[in-house]
Parts: C-alpha cells; structure tokens; sequence
C-alpha cells in the first residue's frame, strides 16, 4: 500500500478576519492586557492547527506562527538581537521583541524588507561582529508541547535554517561569517535535540537560499553544517526545504545529509524537473514536491497535477518517500474562500486560498494512495469549475483577444527621438531649468478618508461625493501656485489605492472581502483579483485631470498607474502568459492615455513603483521580464506625439540592475527615490550617462520631518555633480499621501526655495 503523505510548510497568520492583526494592534494600543493578549493569541494558534488537522493534513507545522515574523522569531531564539535592544535579558521579552520590530522612544527598529521576491518583509537581523549566538528559549519546543497536548498534532517544527539566517542578515563581515555559522550550528542542534527529546519525528529547516547562486564555498557550508546537524541530532529526521525557485545545485544538494528534500514544483517546476530526470533522485531520502501554487489564488488542475506527479514518481522512486506539500508556505495566499459573499460564483469556484489548497493536497494524496477512482468526484468537480471560468464571458472578449493577437515583439515607439521631444517640449511648455513637481498625491487627510467613507455607505450622493473631491482638488491647485510649484498635480483626492482604484473600473478585476494577506507585522493587503481579460470601460482619470487644469495655465500631470505594476500588486490569472496580461492592462491603459491627450492633458505620468519587485530570482529570466515590462509600458504611452510629455516614477532607488530598463522605458521624465540613499544613487550615474528627464527624490516623504532648504539644496547639488541640470528635476520620494498638511506644505516650500537658490547659482553656466 502506498503511503504518500501530505504537508504543509506554513499557515497563514492573518486570521480569517484579521482577529490575529486586531489583537496585536489592540495589544500595542495599551487595549489588550498582555495575557490577555497571549490567550487570544494562543486561541487563534491552536484554530490554525486544528483546521490542518480537520482538513487531513499529515504534517502539520508548528513553530511557522508568529507574533510578527518568523525571521525575527529565528534571530530572537539565538540571540541574534541588534546592540541598542541588548539589555542583557536572558529570555527575551515580548516587550523587546516589539521593540526590535517597531522601534521605541529610544531606538530605532530594525529594517526590514522583501523576503525573496514576494510582498512580504521580514525585520532583518543585526548582527555586530560582537553578538555571541545562544539559545534564549527554544520556542519551538513549546508550540510543539502546546500542540501535541492540546490537539494531540505531533507536529512538524519549522525553522530558518542557519545558512538562510546568516545570510540575510547585516552588520557583520563576511570574515565572520564562518565563525558565525560555526557557534549557531551547535545552537541548532540544542534546538533540534531537544525537539527530538519531546517526540518530534520529523523537523522543516527552510533554506531557500538554495534557489539562489551559490558558490563552491556555500556548497560546503551546507555540506559540514548539515553533517554536524544529522550527527549531532541521531533519530531525527531533517527536511530541507527550498522555495520560489529551482534550486541552483540539483546534484550537490540532493546529496546533503538529511531525510528529505523539499523542491518548488511550481515556480521551478521546468529546472527542478528536468534535474530529476537527469540526475535522479537519492531512493533514501523523502521528496517534498511543492506541486501546488503557495502564491497565488487559482484551484490547480488536479487531474494535470496528478499526472505530472505520476510522471514524477516515475523518475524518483517510491511512494512512501513521497510527501506532496504547497510550493511554499502559505503565508502568501488568503485564508479561505469560504467567507467571500460578494464573489461571481464562476470566479469564486475557481479560487483556492490556504485551506482550499491544504484540501487539494489531501485529494491528491488520497488520490495517489488509493487510486484515481477514489476521488474521481473530487477530480470531476475541480475540472467544471476550472472549465466554467475558462469558458465564461470574463475570460473570452474577443475584441481584447484580437488586439493582443495583433501585437508585434518589436518595441513600440514614440514618434520622434528623445532629443526632437526635448526640443519640442521645451518650446511647448516653457518650464525654468530645474522644474519642481511632486509624485502625484496630496496628504488623504481625515477629512478625504470621512467623505470616501460616507460615499460608500451610501450617506453622501455621487454628486455631493464629487463636489468634495472637486474642492479639495482647487484648494490644492491653489497651494501649489501659492509655493510656486513649476508642474501641479491634481492630488488623488479621488483614490483610495492606486491599483484598486482602477481594478474598478477596468473590466476583468474582481475584489474579495477577506482576501487579505501579511505584508509585514500586523500589515496586510487585499489584492484584486485579475481574473478575467482585462478591458476599458471608458475614462477613468480624464474628468478630474481635465478639471484640475481647467484651474491653472501651469501643467497639470495626467495621473496613472502602470501596467506591470498593476500585475505585480495583484493575484493575477495564470491560465495566460504573464506578458499577455501586461499587455491586456497595457492596452487599456493605451486607452486612457490616448483619452487624457485628446482631453488636452500635456504631461501624462504612468506610475511603475513595483517594476523592480517583479524582478525574478533566477538570473537567466530577468532580461524576459524586463522586456516584457518595458514592452508593455510603451504599448501604453509610446503612440503619443511628440509634444505630450511622458513620466514616470518609481520609488525605490537600488535599481543598478534594471537601469538599461528604465533607459528603455523611454520616458520623457522619471522620478525616483533617493533621499535615503543619495549616495548610492548618485554613484549609479556616474557609470551610467542618463540623458533624458530626471528626478531625485530630494526629501524623504516617510518621515514627518520637514527638511530645510540647506538640506534639500546640497542634495540637489551632489546630483548635478553626475546629472546635467538641463534634464534635472527636483522633487520628492514618492507620493503625500500619507504626510500631514502641515508637514508637506513647509516641506513644499523649502523644495522651491531650494531650487530657486540653486538655479540662480547656477545662472549663465547654464544655457538655455
Ligand atoms: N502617484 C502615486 C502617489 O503619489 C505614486 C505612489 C507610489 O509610487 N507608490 O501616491
Ligand atoms: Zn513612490
């Protein structure tokens, strides 16, 4: 009898309702007492387990839930905390632990950000080369306690494995990072010994590091850390978990000491597999295929999957070595459909959150154990309502499927050169040298978030709704003149979020109620859903733009969010191409483009703050999604003329890898983050000649602080010490939305005077 297992490699934290997201809140507010906050807490941790448990799920982990992150929660555990957070604690508390992640009155928290290439952010961990590793508390031997006597689960500890940790993490130097790896080894096994000691069988060490490149070198880490671990724990049994890629060294790491080998079947389902038939797959060891989509929202299609693991087994041997699991934790994915009332129930049957995807683990594994016969109902349902989708309305608009149809691979293109635009456009619009402008919002103050409030629950008519918006938009147009500001904004006042808000109105989007998934702490998103084929409706920016500069004789920008970022921001379909969805958001946003020139909108900005995010891990595919991305962002804005001023902004300023892309984008104008990063921008420049229109951020929007002129003018001067002041352009990071009137306006003011001063500095230097 065959004895495929099922497992799962990480359950979301969120709550269905987000009730583990309001405890937290409610407990940093001061309106939840800290034990009452930890039996809220507890009560949630012990629901997820039982839902694995109900839905049948073999291995089920512990230790994967967190009261922030489970980064935070590895680097905690050895002791890995920054100096200013040391306070010479023996076990560390809950207080610190926040500390660490959210700062407090004294210290600043710790950084965080992506954790590979996903949404959400882990703290990074500080390590000095004086921080001495060592076991604070073994929290995994009490979440494994917790759930073997309270459900009776003997489940499966999960950790960040040490070579993962070290090497995302800072502060020390790479000379240190062998001594490093060497005092955390016998940490680990301490852990993991004493995990054994209390009935665990089997243990998840997460190293998704493995899916990046590795050298000779790494390769032997892995190879003595793992001896030292399997040696040094006898009996227990280890589970290498990789994710978000095929791993870089298939026949090394195969290999590796442990028991078993977990490899993503899905995001490297073309490498993993093709290493397996080539190489085989060690007999002894357990194969942990990560056959279902840990990020995203679709149902798979069983029947496919089913074959393809048959196939699988072909190649890599026994069944009872054979655990089938989702390709990464589901940490990325909503809870459950289950709550969603508002949803097509077309598009509702074919979606598949955490615990639909734990429930088709178990089909699959019913399925290999017992036969297809066995869930052949199972298997029937999956296919109609995969089918009912792919065949509805949504998915067949002929006349969007034409266009992509029609769609050549060269790179559409503008007109006339750059160097014609810039001529052209400089006569048009007559702007001094150094322009000001701003990223698009204006502060969504409580008085913008009362009337969206108001408006959707019916309390305020569109009209009385639309006056508001109207009025805060003249009030800001008449800011904006009053400081001085060379290019206005019409302020976003309209927008909730930038890519919901025209998930909207274009059609092929739909928007959950629950949907929501961690991005860091206690913050989540709700990601539309691009479920359909994606289509303008008709205008969705042109009144407020055209209103905005029916108010002012200075430009008025034409605001809009990209195609790749729209893509990136939400659970795409994924029964296409990625690049034909880029391309379907691409040409509707053509649409709206074209919408907003014959509108008389002269500078229209096309917002691509997510471009870099998308960047695979493999190096091999990031020249395709680059020119996808920029394939389809010139579909959406190269077909103007010559006088209609092309931006765009992006907020984030390592881009060193992507700067031909951003080149390619062929904007008129770009403006991108570098306040907090000045040095490294500027450095960027010095190796490559950008010749066309930019800006760097001169003041950091994240912060309260109002900056003064002084500051922002040496900013500015270090720039045009690598930019030529003909193309430079001076304004902030990123939007104001979520700034204060009376930080941004201040903030505004000194901007303009700092590039007045420095403009009349530069004088006669500069031609006209
Ligand atoms: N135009 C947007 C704004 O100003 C851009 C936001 C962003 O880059 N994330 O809010
Ligand atoms: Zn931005």
């Amino acid at each position: 009898m065959a004895n495929v297992l099922s497992s799962n490699l990480g359950y979301p934290r969120i709550g269905e309702k987000r009730e583990w997201k309001k405890a937290l809140e409610q407990f940093w507010a001061g309106k939840l007492e800290k034990e009452d906050f930890l039996a809220t807490i507890k009560k949630l941790r012990l629901s997820y387990l039982k839902k694995q448990k109900d839905i049948g799920v073999d291995l089920i982990p512990v230790g994967d839930f967190s009261l922030y992150d489970h980064v935070l929660d590895t680097a905690v555990l050895f002791g890995l905390i920054p100096d200013r957070f040391n306070s010479g604690e023996k076990k560390i508390s809950l207080e610190t632990y926040y500390s660490i992640a959210r700062g407090n009155k004294d210290s600043v928290a710790s950084e965080m950000t992506k954790w590979f290439n996903t949404n959400y952010h882990y703290i990074v961990p500080e390590i000095s080369n004086k921080t001495k590793p060592r076991v604070t508390e073994n929290r995994l031997l009490t979440l494994f306690h917790e759930a073997k006597e309270e459900l009776g689960i003997i489940g499966k500890p999960v950790i960040v494995g040490p070579i993962t940790l070290l090497r995302l993490s800072k502060g020390y130097d790479e000379a240190h990072f062998q001594p490093l790896l060497d005092s955390l080894v016998p940490l680990y096994t301490q852990v993991l010994g004493e995990l054994k000691e209390a009935g665990a069988e089997w243990v998840q060490i997460d190293e998704p590091i493995l899916v990046k490149k590795s050298t000779k070198e790494d390769l032997a880490a892995f190879q003595k850390t793992y001896e030292a671990l399997k040696n040094g724990v006898p009996g227990l049994k280890l589970l290498l978990q990789t994710y978000f890629e095929a791993v870089d060294n298939y026949e090394e790491v195969v290999q590796l000491p442990v028991d078993g080998i977990g490899l993503d079947f899905v995001h490297g389902k073309e490498a993993n597999l093709r290493a397996i038939q080539s190489f085989g797959f060690p007999k002894d060891k357990v194969l942990a295929a990560g056959v279902i989509d840990g990020r995203n929202v679709w149902k798979a299609d069983l029947t496919e999957t089913l074959n393809e693991l048959e196939t699988l087994l072909g190649t890599a041997g026994e069944k009872d070595k054979l655990w089938i699991t989702p390709s990464c934790s589901l940490l990325h994915v909503p809870v459950t459909v289950t709550n969603e009332e508002k949803l097509d129930p077309i598009l509702k049957n074919a979606l598949s959150f955490a615990d639909e995807k734990l429930a088709e683990i178990v089909t699959l594994v019913k399925g290999l154990n017992e036969g297809k016969a066995a869930i052949e109902a199972d298997l029937k349902k999956n296919s109609a309502d995969i089918q009912a989708l792919q065949q509805s309305e949504h998915r067949n608009n002929q006349e969007v499927q034409k266009e992509l149809s029609r769609l050549g691979t060269e790179l559409p293109a503008r007109p006339g050169s750059y160097k014609l635009r810039q001529q052209v456009q400089a006569d048009a619009f007559q702007l001094p040298i150094l322009p000001t402008t701003t990223i698009g919002s204006f502060p969504q103050t409580k008085e913008v978030r009362l009337a969206r409030r108001k408006y959707r629950k019916g309390e305020w008519s569109e009209e009385q709704y639309e006056q508001f918006v109207k009025d805060e938009t003249a009030r800001w147009i008449k800011i904006q003149e009053d400081i001085g500001i060379d290019v206005l904004v019409h302020g976003e006042f309209e927008r909730n979020d930038m890519v919901e808000y025209f998930g909207e109105k274009l059609a092929g989007f739909a928007f959950t109620q629950f949907g929501w998934v961690q991005s860091y702490g206690s913050r989540g998103v709700k990601p539309p859903l691009i479920f359909g084929d994606v289509a303008w409706n008709g205008p969705m920016t042109v009144k407020e733009s055209v209103y905005a500069q029916s108010l002012t004789r200075k430009p008025v920008k034409g605001m809009l969010t990209g195609p790749v970022t729209i893509y990136n921001w939400s659970f795409a379909r994924n029964d296409i191409s990625q690049s034909k969805v880029f391309n379907q958001i691409a040409l509707a946003l053509k649409k709206e483009v074209h919408a907003l020139e014959e509108a008389d909108i002269r500078m229209i900005q096309v917002d691509e703050p997510a471009l870099r995010e998308g960047l695979p891990l493999k190096e091999e595919k990031k020249a395709g999604y680059l020119y996808d991305a920029v394939y389809a962002f010139r579909l959406a804005t190269s077909f103007v003329n010559n006088d209609t001023q092309i931006h765009t902004h992006m907020c984030y300023s390592e881009f060193d890898e992507i700067i031909d892309a951003i080149d390619a984008l062929d904007t008129d104008v770009i403006s991108i983050e570098a306040a907090r990063s000045h040095g490294e921008m500027v450095s960027t420049f010095e190796d490559f000649e950008y010749k066309k229109g930019i800006g760097l951020g001169v003041y950091d929007i994240h912060s309260p602080r109002v900056p003064s002129v002084a500051e922002m003018k040496s900013s500015i001067e270090r720039a045009l010490q690598v930019l030529d002041p003909k193309i430079f352009w001076i304004n902030p990071d990123c939007g104001l939305k979520t700034r204060k009137p009376e930080e941004t306006i201040p903030s505004l003011k000194n901007m303009v005077e700092a590039a007045h001063e420095v403009r009349a500095e530069l004088g006669d230097k500069v031609g006209k």
